[in-house]
């Protein structure tokens, strides 16, 4: 392994800085092919420290005039809470994260973090404050060790079997024929779906994004691997603000906040319970999740 990093250690802070945060890299893979509108402000400043309060502030968002996407959309998620979206396909569940990580600018309103307007900060100084993980969770040729170092490239082997276990992905890892050195390829194919989630998971985790931002994978998983990802985004999710695009039973359940967005904004938003209690929009699709499941097992 330190063969594969040295020279790129000895590049030194330019190239770390570019690296460091391997979700948002994933994220730009992601967004290779759609436009990159958005540039720094002229007076742009720094974005401190975020402590992980995030607020629309009455947001209107289309990505064209044909089509108005979020409609005056008003919440404060406080730091460190957890808030999974919920709702139809095309409900606008993405494109609030991406206004949060600013791959868009509002067309109205602000979105603001710790009361920053974020439209005024450096998206750099932004972006490396917070982790993306998208579906398709990223690895690259290499060993399964240099995979999660990538979300700190000084990382030690203790720090990386450290959070390896805290995201419950030491257990596969250890039973891999080289363990954390069996070599793995771009498009992971001696992985499952479920491993490279936890991989990316321990990277995230050594990353240590303020605020995470996470589109949840819908392809069913085996209910071992199941588990080790509920605990392992439990472990990442604590101490930071997250938003999660959520799909499974268990991840919505256990979010501090559910926001169930459809026709331009949030219809409904509150804990599993209150949500449950209300017999509305989020009870009918938990109940109709919950079916499929029980037929399904
Ligand atoms: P969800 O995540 O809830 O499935 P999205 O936020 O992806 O919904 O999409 C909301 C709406 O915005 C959909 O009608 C979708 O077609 C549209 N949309 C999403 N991305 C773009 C884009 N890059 N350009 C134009 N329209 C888009």
């Amino acid at each position: 392994a330190s063969y594969f990093w040295q020279p790129i250690m000895n590049l030194g802070n330019i190239f770390n800085n570019f690296i460091n945060n391997i979700a948002y890299l994933e994220r730009i893979f992601e967004t290779m092919d759609e436009p990159v509108t958005v540039k720094d402000a002229k007076d742009a400043v720094e974005m401190p420290k975020i402590r992980g309060e995030v607020t629309f502030d009455h947001v209107n968002f289309s990505y064209d005039a044909s089509k108005q996407i979020l409609n005056d959309v008003s919440f404060t998620v406080k730091p460190g809470e957890s808030v999974a979206l919920v709702g139809p396909t095309g409900a606008g569940k993405s494109t609030i994260v991406n206004l949060i990580s600013r791959f868009y600018n509002v067309n109205g309103g602000r979105v603001l973090i710790d009361g920053q307007d974020i439209s005024q900060v450096t998206i750099h100084s932004l972006r490396e404050q917070m982790g993306i993980m998208m579906q398709d969770s990223f690895i690259f040729s290499g060993d399964i060790e240099d995979n999660i170092r990538y979300g700190k490239l000084d990382a030690t082997h203790e720090e990386i079997v450290k959070a390896s276990r805290t995201v419950c992905a030491d257990e596969f890892i250890s039973k891999m024929p080289d363990r954390y050195q069996t070599e793995v390829r771009e498009r992971g194919s001696m992985l499952s779906q479920g491993q490279k989630q936890l991989i990316s998971f321990a990277r995230t985790l050594l990353s240590d994004p303020a605020i995470l931002i996470l589109d949840e994978a819908t392809s069913s998983i085996d209910v071992q691997t199941e588990k080790a990802l509920q605990t392992g985004l439990n472990a990442m999710l604590k101490g930071r603000t997250s938003f999660i695009i959520a799909h499974r039973l268990s991840t919505i359940r256990n979010c501090d906040k559910i926001m169930y967005i459809d026709n331009g904004g949030i219809m409904e938003s509150g804990t599993h319970d209150e949500l449950m209690a209300k017999k509305g929009h989020y009870y009918k699709l938990y109940t109709a999740q919950l079916d499929e499941v029980q037929k399904a097992g």
